[in-house]
């Protein structure tokens, strides 16, 4: 055991359950949450149905699964979306899609701000015909590598989306991180859409589950596809209580992971490294001509944990503080002189 705790800069999913959540979670009360008995689950999809101005969500207990039960309720066989390259829909959900829906994504290179090009997206709508698949759905990812998608860019998706007969589904794992990063509501991000996940294990702080939304008819379709890829679960209350703990106090404090992030980024550049400017709660870090491992294994000795790579990915998040930053760039100064 080391002395002092890590600081975990690999992703905003590593954060403890605080004290005060822990005893939300102790309290709550629950039910079956298959025959839809779970006041707590019911009350969490609720108030997030409420808070992105949505009829009706369903809690699930991973992003994958919650992205993967909107494809399978917007898609059939034979169908197709469209989708980013280095989307988590696309690149990191196993091909779920394809796998158990028999569903063809359809990627594009997504363009610098984190979006994809609206004419290409136009482009690669297939025609009716015998011959192709039926482009049904256009996937957004928001934030996307911690970029922030505007919010004018959305309105343009979504006209194109209701011209073109597309549904528009959007993975906001970190839709929060988006609103707080523009001062919006949530909703003049989401009501863009037709359906959106979002996640309460990254920066909300919550153990696991995430959130589905969309209108009643798609949710009601939702839970079979919940039930039939396995994710119905009972007394589902006691994590949908820690849910509701960070939809009520872990959101306005995203704008201290962007702090963080932002002055992890100075600190960075001010050392003579290339990192990219944090729109929210990543920095992106290009190490040069390090190696890889050598890097690591200093940053790791002074206690910093992170993935090793040539382009790293830094994640602010609840459980690193302003001191922890300072520390983090008192390492990468001294790895300069590896
Ligand atoms: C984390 C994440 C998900 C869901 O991941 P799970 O680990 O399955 O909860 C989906 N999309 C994005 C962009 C993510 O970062």
């Amino acid at each position: 055991m080391r002395a002092e705790p890590w600081i975990d800069l690999r992703s905003d999913t590593v954060t403890q359950p605080t004290i005060e959540m822990r005893r939300a979670m102790a309290r709550a009360d629950v039910g079956d949450d298959v025959y839809g008995e779970d006041p707590t689950v019911n009350s969490l999809e609720s108030t997030l149905a409420e808070m992105v101005g949505m009829e009706a969500g369903l809690f699930l207990p991973t992003g994958t699964q919650s992205n993967l039960v909107a494809l399978l309720t917007h898609c059939g066989r034979g169908d197709e979306y469209i989708v980013g390259q280095q989307a988590h829909t696309y690149k990191y959900e196993g091909g779920g899609a394809a796998v158990l829906g028999g569903i063809q994504p359809q990627p594009l290179d997504f363009s610098e701000f984190g979006g994809l090009n609206l004419q290409q997206v136009e482009a690669a709508i297939k025609p009716l015909n015998d011959h192709f698949a039926r482009t049904r759905l256009l996937c957004l990812e928001n934030t996307m590598q911690g970029k922030v998608l505007p919010v004018q860019y959305l309105i343009e998706a979504n006209r194109l989306a209701s011209n073109r007969e597309l549904k528009l589904h959007l993975d906001g794992a970190r839709v929060f991180n988006a609103a707080v990063a523009l001062s919006v509501d949530v909703a003049a991000i989401t009501t863009q859409f037709t359906t959106v996940s979002v996640c309460l294990s990254k920066g909300l702080g919550a153990p696991a589950g995430s959130v589905l939304l969309g209108s009643s008819d798609f949710i009601k379709e939702a839970r079979r596809w919940r039930k039939v890829t396995g994710g119905g679960m009972r007394q589902a209350g006691i994590l949908a209580a820690a849910g509701l703990y960070a939809l009520e106090h872990n959101i306005q404090r995203l704008a201290e992971d962007h702090l963080h992030a932002r002055l992890l980024q100075e600190g960075l550049c001010d050392l003579g490294y290339q990192a990219a400017p944090a729109q929210t709660n990543m920095v992106f870090v290009d190490i040069g001509d390090f190696d890889i491992e050598l890097f690591s294994r200093s940053i790791q000795g002074q206690g910093i944990r992170i993935n090793p790579a040539r382009r790293l990915r830094l994640v602010t998040h609840l459980d690193i503080s302003e001191a922890d930053i300072k520390k983090t760039i008192k390492a990468f100064a001294a790895c300069r002189s590896l």
